[in-house]
């Protein structure tokens, strides 16, 4: 088991948080934004930038070559899909991707919308962490949490009509 200290200040003992997410034993603050058969998608607040979404696989494993052939079809529409989604509910014109395999959670993508105010940390994907830092360290105020909360409930109502 591993204790993991989630954004509300409360701590968790999970095997994975990803699991933990996918099967509702933790709910991400802000709730769930969309679920397919065999993806998950939530925001994650510790990092309370309007429009990142964190997109899951219900199953355990760590590797996009793990998917099977309907989870591979079923990711790139998920993902499209909520690609889209911010597009047009939130104006995003620029969307970072990554995953890393070496998690000590399962197969997650983020999607990292790129900001005008994010240039102050670099030009391109060498800002990513930076600006992943500032968000957690400096973004949390009310106000822009509440922000954050409205582009959940937004993406949500479109993604789920
Ligand atoms: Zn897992």
């Amino acid at each position: 088991m591993r204790r993991i200290q989630l954004a509300n200040g409360t701590t968790v003992e999970v095997e994975c948080l990803s699991c933990a997410l996918v099967k509702g034993v933790v709910e991400p603050d802000g709730g769930v934004i969309y679920e397919s058969d065999y993806f998950h998608a939530h925001q994650d607040v510790a990092y309370p930038i309007r429009g990142l979404v964190i997109l899951a696989s219900k199953r355990h494993v760590k590797s996009l070559d793990e998917l099977t052939e309907e989870e591979k079809i079923d990711y790139i529409q998920v993902l499209s899909k909520i690609r889209e989604a911010q597009r047009k509910v939130l104006g995003i014109e620029y969307v970072y991707y990554f995953y890393n395999e070496d998690t000590t959670h399962h197969f997650h993508t983020w999607m990292v919308p790129r900001y005008e105010w994010m240039y102050d940390f670099g030009r391109s994907v060498e800002s990513v962490r930076p600006v992943l830092l500032h968000a957690r360290n400096e973004m949390n105020d009310d106000e822009n949490i509440e922000q954050v909360k409205k582009s959940i409930a937004a993406l949500t109502v479109e993604l789920n009509r």
